[in-house]
């Protein structure tokens, strides 16, 4: 499945699973790590926005520049017009649940949480008693790691579902860094799942490495992300994590990128360096160059130089 892509000053990559806890951020981070100390120029970027924790294995450094960004609507109640008819909550203007009967203010309330922001309740109120509001949905930090390479992620609030605009938000200012400074790669670990926000993550990158352990569950997210990089005609390879956890599940993984023509860039063995990296907050490759992971992602990152930046 590899097609040589041409050549070009920045190459982006993403790394997704389809399957959430397969080491996709162990990974990324020792990436980052590894092609800085090869001396390419990368930057490091999480969109799993729903659960970042990339930053948490570079221990963060110094904060360039912050922002709440507002990329979900939610509708606010006005009392002031409000007639009291309750036809809101009696016809079940919504249908996502969000509006409910105070009975001591003899009034709607409105569930910030289960709102949608669809506007219905504005548009069938007889005096349009709501407000449709964009709200502060999210936070994106570009920050400078102690490696000297930098890194971008954002968070996700309580109560926003449009995570995939924040991940496109993220994406303005990688690509806004890249072309400031001019780097040659970025590595993009991506949301679990094939929903939205991975579809915003792969959009437009130059390659992506499916991760995926050999176990059943494993396989088959990652068959469902690869349906999905597809569809969206992206370059893609596997790295297999845990490669020695399951000799029969490490075949039908073999068996299926044959049948797929799909390239396998490396496999990880099981060892026990990556939790203790995770606990004490460190890259597995900063943890320990010499681990059997570290070695592994190491001929990995060789191969990637090889395809894509010689
Ligand atoms: S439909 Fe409008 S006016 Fe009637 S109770 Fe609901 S918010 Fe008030
Ligand atoms: S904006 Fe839509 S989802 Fe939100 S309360 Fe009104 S009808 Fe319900």
């Amino acid at each position: 499945m590899i097609e040589k892509t041409k050549k070009r000053s920045t190459f982006q990559i993403g790394l997704i699973s389809g399957k959430g806890g397969v080491g996709k951020t162990s990974i990324s981070s020792s990436f980052g790590v590894i092609f800085h100390e090869l001396g390419k120029k990368v930057l490091v970027a999480d969109c799993d926005v729903d659960a970042p924790n990339l930053g948490l294995l570079f221990q963060s450094g110094e904060v360039l520049e912050q922002k709440t960004v507002q990329t979900t609507e939610k509708s606010l109640f006005l009392p002031e017009l409000c007639i009291q008819c309750k036809r809101c909550v009696d016809e079940e203007f919504c249908k996502f649940n969000a509006l409910s009967w105070d009975s001591s203010i003899n009034m709607p309330v409105v569930d910030s949480i289960a709102c949608e922001g669809c506007g219905a309740c504005y548009e069938l109120c007889p005096e349009h008693a709501f407000e449709i509001h964009a709200i502060d949905s999210g936070t994106i930090s570009h920050e400078r790691t102690k490696y000297g390479f930098d890194l971008v992620w954002g968070e996700t609030r309580l109560g926003a579902q449009t995570s995939g605009k924040l991940v496109t938000e993220i994406k303005k200012i990688v690509n806004h860094t890249i072309e400031a400074n001019n780097l040659e790669l970025a590595i993009i670990d991506g949301p679990p799942g094939i929903g939205c926000p991975v579809i915003a993550t792969v959009t437009d990158l130059d390659y992506v490495i499916v991760i995926v352990e050999p176990t059943s569950t494993a396989l088959h997210d990652a068959d469902r992300a690869i349906q999905m990089l597809n569809q969206l005609r992206r370059n893609y390879g596997i790295v297999i994590n845990k490669a020695d956890m399951w000799k029969s599940g490490y075949d039908i993984i073999v068996n299926y990128a044959k049948k797929h023509d799909i390239e396998i860039l490396g496999e990880i063995p099981v060892d026990m360096t990556i939790p203790q990296a995770i606990v004490n907050g460190l890259p597995v490759y900063t943890f320990n160059p010499q681990s059997p992971s570290s070695k592994a992602l190491k001929i990995i990152t060789r191969n990637i130089v090889n395809h894509f930046l010689s």
